[in-house]
This record gives C-alpha cells, structure tokens and sequence, in this order.
C-alpha cells in the first residue's frame, strides 16, 4: 500500500475529552475516527488490524466445528417478550425504534433470543445436535458512559457464538474446546501473557461463568489473583464460600485492573425453554436443547491492545494483527526505486510512505501507527548494499541486505 493513495493523515491533536492513550493514538494516526461519544468508523488502517483480530477468531473457531452466519441487527421485541427481556427494566441498554407502518423494533444489543429462535426452524431430532454456531456482528448498547476510546462503545463488533448440545456431558465437552480455542486466540492477537480466565458470577447452570480479563491499568473490572495466579476471580465472586470453594484464602490473594475480552457461559434452557427449542430423543421423547453461549469483543480487543503496547511514541501492534508488516521509507532516488519495486511486489505487507515530506515527519508517523518493521532505504546505506531495520517494540536497529530483506518478506508472506 502507498500511503500517498490513502486518504487519511495523521494528526497532531486528538479530541480533548478522550482520555485514554490508545483512543488518542488511533485517532492520531488514522485507525478510527470519532462520529460521537461511544461511535467510531474504522478507517483503513484500523479495519485492516479489526479484520485481523476477526480473522484469528474465526480460523480458531472453525477448527473446533464451528459454522459461522451473520444475523439481522434489526431485531423483533416478540422473540425478546417471551424471555422477558424487552423490558427496559431488565435489561438497561436497549435501543429501540419505532417502525413506520407501526410497531417497535430493537437494534441488537445481543443475539441469545433470535439465534435460539432461528435455530428452531432446523433442529429437529437429536441426530441434528450439537450444533455450533456463531456471528461477527454490530451490537448497539445504550451505554451510560462510553469510555476509553475504542473499549467502551455504543456501537461496537462482537463475536458471539451459540452452542446447542443434547445434554450437559455433550455440552460440557464443547465448553472445553471454547476455553482453549480462546486461550490461542488471546495468544495470537498478543494478549497471552496477560490475560486470565476468571471465575465470574451470572452462571445459570453452574455456579460460575467465566470471563477472559486482560490485565491493564485503564481496566473497568477489578480481578483477584492468588500468587501463581492458577486463581483468577471477579470482585462479584470474592465471597467466603467461593473463596472456600476454590481452595484460597483472602489474604494470599492480590487485585490489579483488568477489561473483559471475552465470557463463557453455560446456558443451560434459559432461552430454550421459554422459547421452545426442542428436539426429539432416540426414543422420540421430547427434550429441550441445553445451550451456552461465548463472546469476545473484537473491537475492545483491538482497543486493549492498543492500550497495552502504546509507549510514549505511539501504538505498538504485535506483528500478527498489525495492519501491515512493514513501513518503508525510502530516502534519496536509488532508494524510491527500490521501495516502489518491493511494494509493488509486497503490497499486502508493505506500507510504503512515499509523500513528499521530510523524512523527519515520516519517522514520527511511522512511530505513532506502530507497524513492527521500520525499513529505510537511503542512498546512504546502498552505497554498502544495506537498509536499515528497526523493530518497533525495542527500537533495536540492524543492517541488511536486500537480499535478506526481500527474503524476511517472502518468508513472511508463505507463513501467513
Ligand atoms: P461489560 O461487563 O464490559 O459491559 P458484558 O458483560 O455486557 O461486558 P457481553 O454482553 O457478554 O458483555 O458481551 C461480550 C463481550 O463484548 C464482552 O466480553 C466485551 O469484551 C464486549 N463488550 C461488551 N460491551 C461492550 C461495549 N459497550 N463496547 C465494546 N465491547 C463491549
Ligand atoms: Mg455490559
């Protein structure tokens, strides 16, 4: 890509009532852009590192079965009154319109009522369990406060997945696949060493659920750990007989700041039941569908590893969910030759930062967007037949040569 053809700059303000790092970062440097407060639009190089964190979840979850759709986000209150949960009583976020030859609708907060619904149109006997199946969809909450930036929207992306088991063991099996496929995903988008399922409150069936929490100082949940952090638990749970339950004791246990990046639930019937999914057993008796549910917030992990990485340049992305592998700055005629040859051969790893500016400006942008490879191509260098490396999270500098560097990109490009 060559960031003359792109439309966006980068800027030296950001709005004054955005607080956290990362949200002045991504506006800075062209990754979203603020509609309102809660409301962004992902801009190109943001929607690059949004599909990427997208791309990972789903290759994780069709390997463990999964079958992706996308529902409606326009959603009818009729599935939603017989749970109960059209009230705005019960649940605080709606937002809800009006339609013009009458009757009310409901924009999307979550998809439990219509995917269970839906899945009624196709599950009929036990031969049809279990299924998996999931969505990368917008959902619209009504949020008190929107906050830090990208983290806390109105309006945001979210991965949801539904399972649909005969019964608890089948359900329970599935349950395990999800926690490790999403411990890989934490892993892959660079949040691994930082992020702790929790023994979390709001499980209907079992005791718990459990949320995936990233250890992060801007965090709106406060997490308890004990000292292996083998226990990892909610403020919500921290009660003597969990705490009993679960082996620890109150004062080996420490707190820090953490953001929910995801949450398991076991369902169990609470929408199946009132909403009739049902199936037929082997002796063709009649069972209700046992149900969980798992989201990840693919916007907010966007956001928290935004958070996570920036320094006092800029962002800092892990190279698996960066929007690009490498920024060139090419100095000097040999030097443009050369970067226009390699992007055009690498325009999906390149970012090739050939505006007519000083290359001063370059290096500052090229840290604020926090692409992992810098590369500068001078006349200087190629008098020795060498560019210049620097790896972005260390600053750490290398001479190479071209021959090594076209060989890092094509080795980059098979692996990926
Ligand atoms: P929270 O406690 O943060 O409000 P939640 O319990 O309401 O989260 P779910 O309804 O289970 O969250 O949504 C699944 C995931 O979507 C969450 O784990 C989180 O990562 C993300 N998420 C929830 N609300 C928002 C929001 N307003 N903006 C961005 N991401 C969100
Ligand atoms: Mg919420």
């Amino acid at each position: 890509m060559k960031l003359s053809h792109s439309f966006t700059k980068t800027l030296r303000d950001a709005p004054k009532d955005e607080s956290a790092r990362s949200a002045q970062y991504l506006i800075r440097a062209g990754f979203v852009h603020k509609e309102l407060a809660g409301v962004y639009d992902y801009l190109p190089l943001g929607l690059r590192t949004l599909n990427k964190v997208e791309n990972i979840i789903r290759e994780e979850l069709d390997k463990i079965g999964c079958e992706e759709v996308r529902m409606s986000a326009l959603q009818s209150p009729d599935t939603w009154k017989k749970t109960g949960r059209w009230s705005d009583q019960k649940v605080d976020i709606w937002f809800k319109t009006e339609l013009s030859a009458g009757g009310e609708l409901g924009l999307a907060p979550t998809h439990e009522e219509p995917m269970t619904n839906m899945l009624k149109t196709y599950i009929k006997s036990y031969k049809d369990l279990p299924l998996y199946v999931y969505q990368f969809q917008t959902k619209f909450r009504n949020e008190l406060r929107a906050k830090s930036g990208i983290m806390r929207t109105r309006e945001f992306l979210m991965k949801d997945l539904y399972s649909f088991s005969a019964d608890e063991d089948s359900h329970n099996n599935f349950y395990h696949k999800v926690e490790d496929a999403y411990k890989t995903i934490y892993q892959r988008v660079g949040l691994g060493d930082c992020t702790y399922q929790t023994f979390a409150s709001g499980g209907i069936f079992s005791k718990f659920s459990h949320e995936f929490q990233t250890e992060i100082p801007v965090g709106e949940d406060t997490i308890y750990y004990n000292k292996d952090k083998s226990i990892v638990l909610n403020e919500e749970v921290k009660l003597p007989e969990v705490l009993e339950e679960l082996g620890v004791q109150e004062e080996d246990l420490e707190s820090t700041r953490a953001a929910e990046v995801g949450n398991i639930f076991t369902l169990k019937y609470k929408y199946s039941e009132p909403l009739g999914l049902t199936f037929n057993d082997q002796a063709g008796k009649e069972q209700t569908v046992f149900m969980g549910c798992y989201g990840i917030g693919v916007s907010r992990v966007m956001g928290v590893v935004a958070e996570k990485y920036a320094d006092d340049k800029g962002l800092v992305w892990p190279e698996e969910i960066a929007p690009y592998y490498m920024y060139i700055i090419p100095i000097g005629e040999e030097g443009t030759k050369i970067a226009t040859e390699l992007e055009a051969q690498f325009p999906d790893l390149i970012l090739l930062d050939d505006r007519n500016m000083r290359p001063g400006e370059k290096f500052a942008d090229a840290d604020l967007m926090g692409i992992p490879h810098r590369i500068v191509i001078s006349d200087k260098t190629l008098a020795e037949e060498k560019v210049e490396q620097t790896y972005r999270q260390t600053g750490e500098q290398k001479l190479l040569t071209l021959n090594d560097l076209t060989a890092i990109l094509s080795g980059y490009e098979k692996d990926h």
